[in-house]
Order: C-alpha cells, then sequence, then structure tokens
C-alpha cells in the first residue's frame, strides 16, 4: 500500500498565484513532465490567402470541396485501419461523418445562396453543431468532432497540414481545449504522458480512447489552457489535480509510488477479498458480445452491468425478439462458469441515450422524462419483447443470468417488474439511481432480489446537477456527502434483507471509494474491466474493519475533498 499524501485543496476560491487545477478524473494514474498546449486550428494567413477561393461557380467550389473531403476521409480511414477497438470505430465514425450527405447538402446551399466556400463549410458546420448540441448527451459530445473535421477540411481546401498533435522531443503533459478522435487516436504514451483539456466529460472521445490508451486524463479543467509551454505539471487521473506548484523531488516520488501501486495491481488476480477473507464480487460493465469477449480475459465474477440500449444507438427499429436474443446469449455466453453471472439492463434508452425506436422526442427535461423503465408506460410490449429475448437467450447458455431495470422510482414499478422477470425464470433486480429509491431500499428489497446502485445517475437526482454539464463537474462527484449517505442507506437495507446490493456506476471503479463502499455494506463493484486489477488488489490489502473504519470517516466528511484525505488517512492506518 502506498503511503498517500496530502492533496491541496481544488481551485475553486483558492486566490494563490499558482492555483492547484481541478478537473474531472477519467483516467486513474500520475504523471509529470512539462506542458505542452495543443495548437489548435488551421494558420490564419494562409485562410486569408485563399479568400473566396475564386471558383467559377458553385460546381467548381463543390469539386474542391469534394476533393478535401476526399484527403481528410482517407486520412481517417488510414488512422483506423493502424488502430483498434473503441479507437478504430471512433475514426470509422469521424471518416463517415465528414462525408456526411447532409453536411455537402448544406454547403452547396450556401455556395448557391452567394457565400464563399470557407464561409459556407463554416456555416453548415454550425448548423450541424446546434443540432448535435441541441439532442444534448452523448451526441452533444460530438460537437467536437464536427469542429474538427471543419478544421481539418479547411486545411486541405487552403493547402496546409491539416491541424493536430505534433510529437512532442521529449515526454510531455498535452493540454488542449478539447481533443478531436483523430488527435486522441494517435497519441503515443511513450511520450504523451498524460491530458488534460479544459472542455470535454467523462464520456467525450478524449475520454474513451485515453481509457483505452491508459495514459492519465484528466477532463473538464477550467483554466489549464493557461499553463505555459515547459511548465512543469503533476496530474492525478485519480482525483482530478492538475498541479504546478509541487516540487520536482515530490512529483517523482509520487509518480514512482504510482508506478508501483500500478505494478502491483497489474500482477493482481484475484480472488477478491479483504486480508480476513471476505469475498467481493467484482463485476464488468460491458456494452456488447465483443467488450463480454474482453472483460472474460480479466479477474471478473461475471458481468455486473450489460447496458443493452448501447447495442441499438444507431438502429431506427426495433430488432427483432431472435435478434436480440443473439445479442445478449454473445455477452451471456463467456461467462457460464459456475459461480459466475451476469446482470442484463432492460433498455436505458432516453435522455443521454437516445434510441430511435424507443425514445420518446422532443422532451422538454429528457433527464426527468420517459426514459429507462419508464418507457414500458406507453409501450408494455417493448419490455414485454426484450424480456423474452433475455429468457430466450439465458435459456440457450448456461451463464446465471439476472435482470434489472433502470430508473425504478416506486416500490409498485420494482414489483410489477420483478413479477414480468421472475415469470421467465430469471432473478429480478432494480438500479438505484433516482434517490427515492435509495429511501426506499427495505421496501424495495421486500419485492427484488438484488439491487445495483447507479452513482452516476443516483449522483445526478440528488445533487441536481446534470452528469454531462463540464462546469457542474464538482457537483457530480460520486464523493459528495449526500450521495454517500444514499449509498450507504442502500447497503445497509442489503445486509438487513440478505440480498445482494452492488455499485455499478463509475464510483466503483474508484479503489480509494471501493474500500468505503464495501465498508458500507456493499456486496459487489461492477466497473470498466481495465480497473478491476487496481480495485481488487486495493480491497485484498485491507481488512473488513479497515473498510468499515474508512466508511464512518467517509460518512462524517463535509465534502468530497474532506473525505478523500479521510479514507487515505484510515488507510495509511
Ligand atoms: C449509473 O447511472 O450509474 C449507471 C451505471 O447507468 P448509466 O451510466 O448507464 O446511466
Ligand atoms: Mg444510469
Amino acid at each position: 500500500m502506498v503511503t498517500p499524501t496530502t492533496v491541496p485543496g481544488p481551485a475553486h476560491g483558492d486566490s494563490s498565484p499558482h492555483p492547484v487545477l481541478r478537473g474531472t478524473p477519467v483516467v486513474p494514474g500520475l504523471a509529470y513532465g512539462p506542458a505542452i498546449r495543443l495548437a489548435q486550428g488551421v494558420d490564419e494567413a494562409a485562410i486569408e490567402a485563399f479568400g473566396t477561393g475564386g471558383f467559377a461557380d458553385t460546381e467548381a467550389a463543390m469539386a474542391a470541396y469534394d476533393v478535401a473531403v476526399g484527403l481528410v476521409t482517407d486520412g481517417f480511414t488510414d488512422k483506423a485501419s493502424r488502430a483498434s477497438g473503441a479507437t478504430a470505430e471512433v475514426l470509422t465514425a469521424s471518416a463517415g461523418l465528414t462525408r456526411d450527405k447532409g453536411l455537402r447538402q448544406a454547403v452547396e446551399t450556401r455556395v448557391e445562396d452567394g457565400a464563399d466556400l470557407l464561409a459556407a463549410v463554416k456555416g453548415a458546420v454550425a448548423q450541424f453543431v446546434d443540432v448535435f448540441t441541441a439532442m444534448g448527451g452523448l451526441m452533444a459530445e460530438r460537437a467536437t468532432d464536427l469542429l474538427d473535421i471543419e478544421a481539418r477540411v479547411v486545411a486541405r481546401l487552403v493547402g496546409e497540414p491539416e491541424p493536430g498533435v505534433e510529437r512532442p522531443e521529449v515526454p510531455s503533459i498535452l493540454i488542449a481545449d478539447d481533443l478531436a478522435p483523430a488527435d486522441t487516436a494517435g497519441l503515443d504514451p511513450e511520450v504523451i504522458l498524460a491530458l488534460v483539456t479544459e472542455r470535454g466529460g467523462p464520456t467525450s472521445h478524449t475520454a474513451i480512447i485515453a481509457r483505452q490508451l491508459g495514459i492519465p486524463c484528466v477532463v473538464g479543467c477550467a483554466g489549464a489552457l493557461q499553463i505555459e509551454d515547459g511548465t512543469p505539471v503533476l496530474v492525478d487521473g485519480a482525483i482530478g489535480d492538475v498541479d504546478t506548484t509541487v516540487p520536482e523531488a515530490q512529483a517523482l516520488a509520487r509518480v514512482e509510488a504510482d508506478a508501483h501501486e500500478r505494478a502491483v495491481a497489474d500482477a493482481w488476480t484475484g480472488p477478491a477479498q479483504t486480508t480476513d477473507g471476505v469475498g467481493i464480487k467484482l463485476l464488468a460493465n460491458v456494452a456488447d458480445g465483443e467488450s463480454a469477449r474482453g472483460a472474460a480475459a480479466a479477474p471478473v465474477d461475471g458481468i455486473g452491468l450489460f447496458r443493452t440500449e448501447l447495442s441499438f444507438l444507431d438502429r431506427r427499429d426495433e430488432p427483432s425478439v431472435d435478434e436480440q436474443a443473439s445479442l445478449y446469449a454473445e455477452v451471456l455466453q463467456p461467462f457460464g462458469e459456475e459461480g459466475h453471472y451476469v446482470v442484463v439492463r432492460t433498455l436505458d434508452a432516453g435522455s443521454d441515450k437516445p434510441i430511435a425506436f424507443a425514445t420518446v422526442e422532443d422532451e422538454e427535461n429528457p433527464a426527468l422524462g420517459v426514459r429507462g423503465l419508464r418507457l414500458s408506460l406507453n409501450n408494455p410490449g417493448l419490455l414485454e419483447r426484450q424480456l423474452d429475448a433475455i429468457a430466450k437467450a439465458a435459456a440457450t447458455s448456461s451463464s446465471e443470468t439476472w435482470v434489472m431495470a433502470p430508473m425504478v422510482a416506486t416500490v409498485a414499478e420494482a414489483a410489477d417488474f420483478a413479477e414480468q422477470v421472475r415469470s421467465r425464470g430469471l432473478k429480478a433486480g432494480i438500479m438505484v439511481e433516482i434517490p427515492s429509491a435509495a429511501l426506499l431500499a427495505d421496501r424495495m428489497l421486500e419485492v427484488v432480489d438484488f439491487l445495483s446502485i447507479g452513482t452516476n445517475d443516483l449522483t445526478q437526482y440528488v445533487m441536481a446537477a446534470d452528469r454531462m454539464t463540464t462546469d457542474l463537474a464538482h457537483l457530480t462527484d460520486p464523493w459528495q456527502p449526500a450521495v454517500l449517505h444514499l449509498v450507504a442507506r442502500t447497503a445497509q437495507a442489503g445486509q438487513r434483507a440478505g440480498k445482494p446490493v452492488g455499485v455499478c456506476g463509475e464510483a466503483a471503479a474508484d479503489p480509494l471509494l471501493a474500500v468505503a463502499l464495501v465498508g458500507m455494506g456493499i456486496t459487489s463493484l461492477s466497473m470498466a474491466a481495465a480497473a478491476v486489477r487496481r480495485v481488487g488488489a486495493q480491497l485484498s490489502a485491507v481488512s473488513l474493519q479497515t473498510c468499515r473504519d474508512a466508511a464512518e470517516a467517509l460518512l462524517d466528511a463535509p465534502d468530497p475533498q474532506a473525505g478523500r484525505e479521510a479514507v487515505r488517512r484510515v488507510l495509511a492506518g
């Protein structure tokens, strides 16, 4: 166990000349090195020299546009062919967006109306950005991708190189406003030690690709771009601190200690239990068969959250029961071993995860609207068909299948859902994401077999802070005491009922918080497979009593920062 170091307070209200900046931590790990800021945009002089482009007519202007689009698309496709997994998918999606017919049409219409080509490209992209932003959630985060495409197309039109990350001469901390997929995909972890962006949330492409590359990453860090190139920076991707004040020797010692901790974690193979033998189920969060097969290679006891809606984000029509069943079977299949289980979540469509065939359109306030289980109010067949498909998949596999509903608010909803699930011979549970479900946890457990706390939404609803809003990242922090008190209350209800209560939100992947969650009585933690070893290694270094002490100290803490420090103190003994 590494001796924790006291981390200085967040920048909010800090008047010192060198404040420690605080962003949203997305990939844990410590890194120290000189800052290098990403130069964004195309050389203004080249844009000026290009002027209107001097095209004879719309056809000539659009021919130039098509050539530029072709070059940018080829660049994305080429990078995608050299990447894998999420990175390749993201780059392929960018290639598709570059060639988008609707975007081309919007450019052409503007040129026909008399705009010069560069203005037409800008205007068309701005129109698409507005549409994406208005859609909110995951779509809004794609606005950065569009702006990146605009910069690349403009660069190609004026004969400049496409903007992007240049390989620094010495290993550095890359600081940017936000990173586009193509920027992030080409990053070399040998020379980019950490990523810090001023914008972007935990689901931005920066975060997704940094997670895959294993580069420590902090997003939504206001003020980061004011750090001058060459300034030594310590980035803590577990906490979100970006610190230019730490003396070099101290920073290097912390980085070394972190590297040691990572090495211990990498070598950890399970089982997940405290030093006194209390077992905790460590599970993976997955989106499809591919991620489930990947997760099976990690030391996990199964899947704690299969987000079924993620398989259907690009589908216009509801897949048939048979098609759904074969998709679900792919996720169940790798976990047939005795003692393993898979928790399938029914569609959580709506709000940040819009799905064409399910989501209610034009809601004023989709996060508080008809999402998750509520979709079955007006469309009961949607849930019934999905449950039939899950049951069909379960029947073809030897894995134990549990099913849970998202966004449950009342005991009646839980009871009705449980009846439908059990009538198909499966174990029934609900997610605790709405404060009412946590407050009524005892009664919920009278009607279901298990609970799984979704700390992402629970935090959003307890703190009345949109989980996608960068400016509110300090409120959407699962270390907020009000959230933790509801988690503890839910865990205690589980202990009284003798039924499992897990955590499947991002909080479960935080090794420090995991200790306190186990101390509260949480019985399983479900997270990205890449995070499992670190959490497992941390838990196997502490006793149940230490976990309980950590939970008690945490629940007494007045704010997230004090909570983190309190748990660190308990761990330091
Ligand atoms: C959560 O809300 O914590 C959760 C796990 O669900 P999602 O992130 O998919 O909304
Ligand atoms: Mg949720």
